[in-house]
Protein backbone atom coordinates (compact mmCIF):
# COMPACT_ATOMS: atom_id res chain seq x y z
CA UNK A 1 0.00 0.00 0.00
CA UNK A 2 1.24 3.34 -0.81
CA UNK A 3 0.00 6.76 0.91
CA UNK A 4 -0.13 10.14 -1.25
CA UNK A 5 0.81 13.44 1.01
CA UNK A 6 -2.41 14.31 -0.10
CA UNK A 7 -2.59 18.88 0.00
CA UNK A 8 -6.63 18.67 -0.80
CA UNK A 9 -8.78 21.74 0.36
CA UNK A 10 -11.74 19.40 1.42
CA UNK A 11 -12.47 16.48 1.94
CA UNK A 12 -9.04 16.67 3.41
CA UNK A 13 -5.82 14.63 4.84
CA UNK A 14 -7.03 12.64 7.89
CA UNK A 15 -4.43 11.32 10.44
CA UNK A 16 -3.58 7.87 9.60
CA UNK A 17 -3.90 6.44 12.84
CA UNK A 18 -7.81 7.40 12.81
CA UNK A 19 -8.07 5.83 9.50
CA UNK A 20 -6.32 2.18 10.93
CA UNK A 21 -8.50 2.53 14.26
CA UNK A 22 -11.92 2.84 12.02
CA UNK A 23 -10.12 0.31 9.66
CA UNK A 24 -9.50 -2.11 13.38
CA UNK A 25 -13.34 -1.65 14.33
CA UNK A 26 -14.70 -1.48 10.86
CA UNK A 27 -16.63 -4.87 11.74
CA UNK A 28 -17.04 -5.11 15.04
CA UNK A 29 -17.08 -1.74 17.35
CA UNK A 30 -15.80 -3.02 21.04
CA UNK A 31 -17.61 -5.84 20.84
CA UNK A 32 -20.75 -4.82 19.45
CA UNK A 33 -20.69 -7.41 16.65
CA UNK A 34 -21.21 -4.52 14.33
CA UNK A 35 -20.00 -2.05 12.22
CA UNK A 36 -21.20 1.96 13.58
CA UNK A 37 -22.04 2.27 10.34
CA UNK A 38 -25.07 -0.27 11.03
CA UNK A 39 -25.97 1.11 14.87
CA UNK A 40 -28.74 2.27 15.47
CA UNK A 41 -28.31 6.54 16.43
CA UNK A 42 -30.12 5.03 19.87
CA UNK A 43 -28.57 2.38 20.68
CA UNK A 44 -26.14 2.63 23.73
CA UNK A 45 -23.28 2.21 21.94
CA UNK A 46 -23.66 5.07 19.77
CA UNK A 47 -24.73 7.50 21.93
CA UNK A 48 -21.84 7.13 24.04
CA UNK A 49 -20.17 7.80 20.50
CA UNK A 50 -22.16 11.30 20.01
CA UNK A 51 -21.57 12.16 23.41
CA UNK A 52 -17.56 11.46 23.45
CA UNK A 53 -17.04 13.59 20.16
CA UNK A 54 -19.33 16.54 22.01
CA UNK A 55 -17.58 15.91 25.18
CA UNK A 56 -14.08 15.97 23.27
CA UNK A 57 -14.88 19.00 21.36
CA UNK A 58 -16.00 20.89 24.26
CA UNK A 59 -12.72 20.28 26.17
CA UNK A 60 -10.62 21.02 23.46
CA UNK A 61 -11.92 23.85 22.14
CA UNK A 62 -12.96 25.29 26.45
CA UNK A 63 -16.97 26.24 24.69
CA UNK A 64 -18.12 27.31 28.15
CA UNK A 65 -21.53 25.75 29.57
CA UNK A 66 -23.89 28.46 27.71
CA UNK A 67 -23.07 27.40 24.66
CA UNK A 68 -24.83 24.26 22.59
CA UNK A 69 -22.24 22.28 20.22
CA UNK A 70 -24.82 20.43 17.26
CA UNK A 71 -23.39 18.10 14.85
CA UNK A 72 -25.33 18.81 11.34
CA UNK A 73 -26.09 18.14 7.87
CA UNK A 74 -25.84 20.62 5.14
CA UNK A 75 -22.43 21.48 5.53
CA UNK A 76 -20.85 25.02 6.02
CA UNK A 77 -22.89 26.13 3.22
CA UNK A 78 -26.34 25.09 5.00
CA UNK A 79 -25.44 27.58 7.78
CA UNK A 80 -25.32 30.59 5.45
CA UNK A 81 -28.75 30.42 5.38
CA UNK A 82 -29.71 28.77 8.81
CA UNK A 83 -27.93 31.58 10.75
CA UNK A 84 -29.74 34.40 9.19
CA UNK A 85 -33.30 32.25 9.13
CA UNK A 86 -32.56 31.36 13.22
CA UNK A 87 -30.91 35.51 14.29
CA UNK A 88 -33.39 37.65 12.22
CA UNK A 89 -36.83 38.22 13.72
CA UNK A 90 -37.57 41.22 11.33
CA UNK A 91 -36.33 40.80 8.21
CA UNK A 92 -37.35 44.44 6.91
CA UNK A 93 -35.99 46.39 9.78
CA UNK A 94 -33.57 44.23 10.91
CA UNK A 95 -29.46 44.64 9.71
CA UNK A 96 -26.32 42.32 9.69
CA UNK A 97 -23.12 42.93 8.62
CA UNK A 98 -20.66 40.83 6.73
CA UNK A 99 -17.04 41.01 6.07
CA UNK A 100 -16.13 39.98 2.55
CA UNK A 101 -13.02 37.97 2.56
CA UNK A 102 -13.52 35.56 -0.37
CA UNK A 103 -15.72 33.40 -1.79
CA UNK A 104 -17.25 32.05 0.76
CA UNK A 105 -17.65 35.01 2.60
CA UNK A 106 -19.92 36.34 -0.85
CA UNK A 107 -21.75 33.26 -0.41
CA UNK A 108 -23.05 33.62 3.15
CA UNK A 109 -23.48 37.32 2.51
CA UNK A 110 -25.44 36.88 -0.50
CA UNK A 111 -27.74 34.13 1.23
CA UNK A 112 -28.36 36.23 4.12
CA UNK A 113 -29.82 38.75 1.07
CA UNK A 114 -32.74 36.41 0.69
CA UNK A 115 -33.56 36.74 4.23
CA UNK A 116 -32.79 40.26 5.42
CA UNK A 117 -33.73 43.63 3.66
CA UNK A 118 -30.47 45.41 5.49
CA UNK A 119 -27.08 43.45 4.61
CA UNK A 120 -24.22 45.82 4.66
CA UNK A 121 -20.40 45.19 3.80
CA UNK A 122 -18.54 46.15 6.52
CA UNK A 123 -15.19 45.37 4.48
CA UNK A 124 -14.14 43.89 1.21
CA UNK A 125 -10.93 43.10 0.10
CA UNK A 126 -12.30 42.05 -3.17
CA UNK A 127 -9.93 44.78 -5.75
CA UNK A 128 -7.21 43.46 -4.60
CA UNK A 129 -8.22 39.70 -5.08
CA UNK A 130 -8.72 39.15 -1.48
CA UNK A 131 -5.19 39.13 -0.60
CA UNK A 132 -5.54 40.30 2.54
CA UNK A 133 -7.77 40.40 4.93
CA UNK A 134 -9.14 44.03 6.51
CA UNK A 135 -7.93 45.80 9.59
CA UNK A 136 -9.95 46.44 12.55
CA UNK A 137 -9.77 49.76 11.78
CA UNK A 138 -11.35 49.09 8.11
CA UNK A 139 -14.31 47.63 9.55
CA UNK A 140 -17.54 49.80 9.33
CA UNK A 141 -19.47 48.04 11.91
CA UNK A 142 -22.99 48.93 12.83
CA UNK A 143 -23.12 49.21 16.61
CA UNK A 144 -27.25 47.45 15.68
CA UNK A 145 -26.25 45.05 13.76
CA UNK A 146 -27.88 41.66 14.91
CA UNK A 147 -24.81 39.87 14.29
CA UNK A 148 -21.49 40.43 12.29
CA UNK A 149 -19.86 37.48 9.97
CA UNK A 150 -16.40 36.99 8.79
CA UNK A 151 -14.90 33.84 7.49
CA UNK A 152 -12.31 33.34 9.93
CA UNK A 153 -9.50 31.28 7.64
CA UNK A 154 -9.88 31.65 3.50
CA UNK A 155 -9.63 28.25 2.25
CA UNK A 156 -9.69 29.32 -1.27
CA UNK A 157 -7.41 32.93 -1.61
CA UNK A 158 -5.38 31.72 1.38
CA UNK A 159 -5.79 34.16 3.60
CA UNK A 160 -6.31 33.95 7.76
CA UNK A 161 -7.41 36.40 10.50
CA UNK A 162 -4.45 37.16 12.62
CA UNK A 163 -6.64 39.26 14.83
CA UNK A 164 -10.04 39.06 16.60
CA UNK A 165 -12.25 41.17 15.42
CA UNK A 166 -13.89 43.33 17.58
CA UNK A 167 -17.65 44.13 17.27
CA UNK A 168 -18.38 45.31 20.95
CA UNK A 169 -21.46 43.85 21.72
CA UNK A 170 -22.47 42.24 18.38
CA UNK A 171 -22.21 39.08 18.05
CA UNK A 172 -19.41 37.85 16.45
CA UNK A 173 -20.28 34.89 13.87
CA UNK A 174 -17.49 32.86 12.69
CA UNK A 175 -17.65 30.31 9.32
CA UNK A 176 -14.08 28.66 10.80
CA UNK A 177 -14.48 25.25 7.86
CA UNK A 178 -11.06 25.47 7.44
CA UNK A 179 -8.94 26.43 10.51
CA UNK A 180 -11.58 25.35 13.44
CA UNK A 181 -8.99 23.10 15.99
CA UNK A 182 -6.13 24.25 14.15
CA UNK A 183 -5.46 27.36 16.74
CA UNK A 184 -6.73 27.87 20.39
CA UNK A 185 -10.04 30.63 20.10
CA UNK A 186 -11.49 31.76 22.71
CA UNK A 187 -15.38 30.92 22.23
CA UNK A 188 -16.54 33.03 24.48
CA UNK A 189 -15.69 35.62 22.32
CA UNK A 190 -18.41 34.16 19.67
CA UNK A 191 -21.77 34.02 19.27
CA UNK A 192 -21.54 31.35 17.18
CA UNK A 193 -18.56 29.26 15.03
CA UNK A 194 -19.43 27.03 12.69
CA UNK A 195 -17.23 24.58 10.20
CA UNK A 196 -18.18 21.57 7.75
CA UNK A 197 -15.89 18.49 9.35
CA UNK A 198 -14.16 18.04 5.90
CA UNK A 199 -11.11 20.21 6.37
CA UNK A 200 -10.09 20.51 9.66
CA UNK A 201 -12.23 18.02 11.87
CA UNK A 202 -13.18 14.35 9.90
CA UNK A 203 -14.67 13.44 7.14
CA UNK A 204 -17.44 15.46 4.58
CA UNK A 205 -21.25 15.10 6.06
CA UNK A 206 -21.07 16.64 9.20
CA UNK A 207 -20.73 20.33 10.22
CA UNK A 208 -20.47 21.41 13.24
CA UNK A 209 -22.65 24.45 15.45
CA UNK A 210 -21.04 26.07 18.28
CA UNK A 211 -23.60 28.39 19.78
CA UNK A 212 -24.34 30.90 22.29
CA UNK A 213 -27.18 29.53 23.36
CA UNK A 214 -29.18 33.13 23.91
CA UNK A 215 -29.32 33.04 20.58
CA UNK A 216 -31.27 30.13 19.52
CA UNK A 217 -35.04 30.43 19.78
CA UNK A 218 -35.72 34.10 18.74
CA UNK A 219 -37.47 32.76 15.83
CA UNK A 220 -41.05 31.06 15.54
CA UNK A 221 -42.21 28.57 13.07
CA UNK A 222 -38.98 27.38 11.28
CA UNK A 223 -39.00 24.41 10.16
CA UNK A 224 -38.14 21.97 12.54
CA UNK A 225 -35.22 20.92 10.91
CA UNK A 226 -33.70 24.32 10.68
CA UNK A 227 -34.10 25.12 13.92
CA UNK A 228 -31.04 25.51 16.00
CA UNK A 229 -33.24 25.28 19.40
CA UNK A 230 -35.19 22.56 18.14
CA UNK A 231 -31.91 20.50 17.17
CA UNK A 232 -30.06 21.31 20.54
CA UNK A 233 -33.16 20.16 22.54
CA UNK A 234 -32.54 16.85 20.69
CA UNK A 235 -29.07 16.42 20.90
CA UNK A 236 -28.68 16.84 17.34
CA UNK A 237 -31.12 13.67 17.13
CA UNK A 238 -34.27 15.04 15.58
CA UNK A 239 -33.58 12.76 12.65
CA UNK A 240 -30.81 10.22 12.36
CA UNK A 241 -27.68 12.18 12.34
CA UNK A 242 -24.82 11.86 10.40
CA UNK A 243 -23.51 8.71 12.48
CA UNK A 244 -20.60 7.58 10.84
CA UNK A 245 -18.65 11.23 10.16
CA UNK A 246 -19.50 11.63 13.67
CA UNK A 247 -17.67 9.09 14.75
CA UNK A 248 -14.65 9.36 12.68
CA UNK A 249 -15.04 13.32 14.09
CA UNK A 250 -14.60 11.77 17.57
CA UNK A 251 -11.57 9.67 16.85
CA UNK A 252 -9.90 12.99 14.98
CA UNK A 253 -10.32 14.32 17.96
CA UNK A 254 -9.26 11.65 20.22
CA UNK A 255 -6.54 12.28 18.23
CA UNK A 256 -6.09 16.00 18.44
CA UNK A 257 -5.83 15.47 22.39
CA UNK A 258 -3.45 12.71 22.42
CA UNK A 259 -0.86 14.86 20.40
CA UNK A 260 -1.72 17.58 22.69
CA UNK A 261 -4.18 20.02 21.81
CA UNK A 262 -5.01 22.57 20.01
CA UNK A 263 -1.71 24.85 21.63
CA UNK A 264 0.46 22.03 20.22
CA UNK A 265 -1.42 21.63 16.59
CA UNK A 266 -1.06 25.87 16.27
CA UNK A 267 2.48 25.13 17.45
CA UNK A 268 3.21 22.60 14.56
CA UNK A 269 1.04 24.73 12.25
CA UNK A 270 3.11 27.55 12.59
CA UNK A 271 6.16 25.87 12.11
CA UNK A 272 4.93 23.74 9.19
CA UNK A 273 3.38 27.01 7.37
CA UNK A 274 6.68 28.69 8.24
CA UNK A 275 8.63 26.44 6.48
CA UNK A 276 6.95 26.32 3.36
CA UNK A 277 6.10 30.12 2.63
CA UNK A 278 9.67 30.53 3.47
CA UNK A 279 10.64 28.33 0.61
CA UNK A 280 8.61 29.80 -1.61
CA UNK A 281 9.88 33.76 -0.41
CA UNK A 282 13.82 32.25 -0.53
CA UNK A 283 13.18 31.99 -4.70
CA UNK A 284 12.25 34.21 -6.98
CA UNK A 285 11.60 31.30 -9.16
CA UNK A 286 8.21 30.74 -7.06
CA UNK A 287 5.41 34.14 -5.76
CA UNK A 288 3.03 33.91 -3.30
CA UNK A 289 -0.31 36.14 -3.78
CA UNK A 290 -0.59 36.83 -0.15
CA UNK A 291 0.05 39.69 1.73
CA UNK A 292 2.65 38.66 4.52
CA UNK A 293 0.64 39.52 7.72
CA UNK A 294 -2.62 38.26 6.37
CA UNK A 295 -1.35 34.65 5.23
CA UNK A 296 -3.14 31.57 6.32
CA UNK A 297 -1.57 28.95 8.56
CA UNK A 298 -3.82 26.26 6.85
CA UNK A 299 -4.19 26.87 2.81
CA UNK A 300 -0.91 28.26 0.93
CA UNK A 301 -1.28 29.37 -2.77
CA UNK A 302 1.09 29.75 -4.83
CA UNK A 303 2.59 30.52 -8.57
CA UNK A 304 5.26 29.96 -10.75
CA UNK A 305 7.02 33.25 -11.86
CA UNK A 306 6.36 31.63 -15.46
CA UNK A 307 3.23 30.25 -15.36
CA UNK A 308 3.82 28.12 -17.95
CA UNK A 309 5.74 25.76 -16.49
CA UNK A 310 2.53 25.22 -14.05
CA UNK A 311 1.06 21.90 -15.11
CA UNK A 312 4.77 20.59 -15.51
CA UNK A 313 4.96 21.21 -11.99
CA UNK A 314 1.81 19.79 -10.90
CA UNK A 315 2.29 16.85 -13.40
CA UNK A 316 5.86 16.19 -11.65
CA UNK A 317 4.44 16.85 -8.03
CA UNK A 318 1.86 13.70 -8.67
CA UNK A 319 4.66 11.80 -9.78
CA UNK A 320 6.79 12.59 -6.75
CA UNK A 321 2.99 11.71 -5.00
CA UNK A 322 2.81 15.03 -3.70
CA UNK A 323 -1.21 15.19 -5.02
CA UNK A 324 -3.92 17.59 -5.44
CA UNK A 325 -2.27 21.15 -5.69
CA UNK A 326 -3.87 22.56 -8.63
CA UNK A 327 -4.85 25.84 -7.29
CA UNK A 328 -8.10 27.25 -7.33
CA UNK A 329 -9.35 28.56 -10.55
CA UNK A 330 -9.77 31.84 -9.01
CA UNK A 331 -5.96 32.09 -7.84
CA UNK A 332 -4.49 29.90 -10.21
CA UNK A 333 -0.72 27.99 -9.52
CA UNK A 334 -1.09 25.89 -6.78
CA UNK A 335 -2.52 25.21 -3.78
CA UNK A 336 -1.41 23.24 -0.68
CA UNK A 337 -3.83 22.65 1.76
CA UNK A 338 -1.64 21.89 5.29
CA UNK A 339 -4.58 20.86 8.06
CA UNK A 340 -4.07 19.63 10.96
CA UNK A 341 -3.60 15.85 10.11
CA UNK A 342 -0.56 16.97 7.32
CA UNK A 343 2.33 15.68 8.56
CA UNK A 344 5.79 17.35 8.55
CA UNK A 345 7.02 14.64 6.50
CA UNK A 346 4.30 16.14 3.89
CA UNK A 347 5.97 20.00 4.41
CA UNK A 348 9.46 18.46 3.38
CA UNK A 349 8.32 16.53 0.60
CA UNK A 350 7.29 19.51 -0.95
CA UNK A 351 9.94 21.93 -0.15
CA UNK A 352 12.46 18.87 -1.41
CA UNK A 353 9.90 18.85 -4.70
CA UNK A 354 10.27 22.77 -5.09
CA UNK A 355 14.27 22.83 -5.27
CA UNK A 356 14.40 20.01 -7.65
CA UNK A 357 11.85 21.26 -10.07
CA UNK A 358 13.37 25.09 -9.63
CA UNK A 359 16.99 23.51 -10.21
CA UNK A 360 15.76 21.66 -13.70
CA UNK A 361 14.03 24.34 -14.80
CA UNK A 362 14.97 27.98 -13.31
C1 LIG B 1 -15.33 24.36 2.34
C2 LIG B 1 -15.87 25.61 2.90
C3 LIG B 1 -17.24 25.89 2.91
C4 LIG B 1 -18.26 24.97 2.29
O1 LIG B 1 -18.41 23.84 3.05
P1 LIG B 1 -19.55 22.76 2.73
O2 LIG B 1 -19.51 21.90 3.93
O3 LIG B 1 -19.11 22.06 1.47
O4 LIG B 1 -20.83 23.47 2.54
C5 LIG B 1 -17.67 27.05 3.51
N1 LIG B 1 -16.81 27.92 4.07
C6 LIG B 1 -15.48 27.69 4.06
C7 LIG B 1 -14.55 28.68 4.69
C8 LIG B 1 -14.97 26.54 3.48
O5 LIG B 1 -13.65 26.30 3.48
Amino acid sequence: MKRVFNFSAGPAVLPVAVLERARDEMLDYKGSGMSVMEMSHRSKDYMAIIANAEALLRELMGIPEDYAVLFLQGGASLQFSMLPMNLITDPASQSVDYVLTGSWAEKACSEARKLCADVRVAATTKSVNYTRIPTQAELTLNPNAVYAHITSNNTIFGTEYPYLPDTGDVPLIADASSNILSRPVEVSKYGMIYAGAQKNLGPSGVTVVIIRKDLMGRKANLPTMLDYQALAKEGSMLNTPPTYAIYILGLVLEWVKEQGGVNEMERRNIHKAGKLYAAIDGSAFYLCPTEVASRSRMNVPFTLANPDLTDAFLAGAKAAGLVTLKGHRSVGGMRASIYNAMPEEGIDALIAFMKEFERVNG
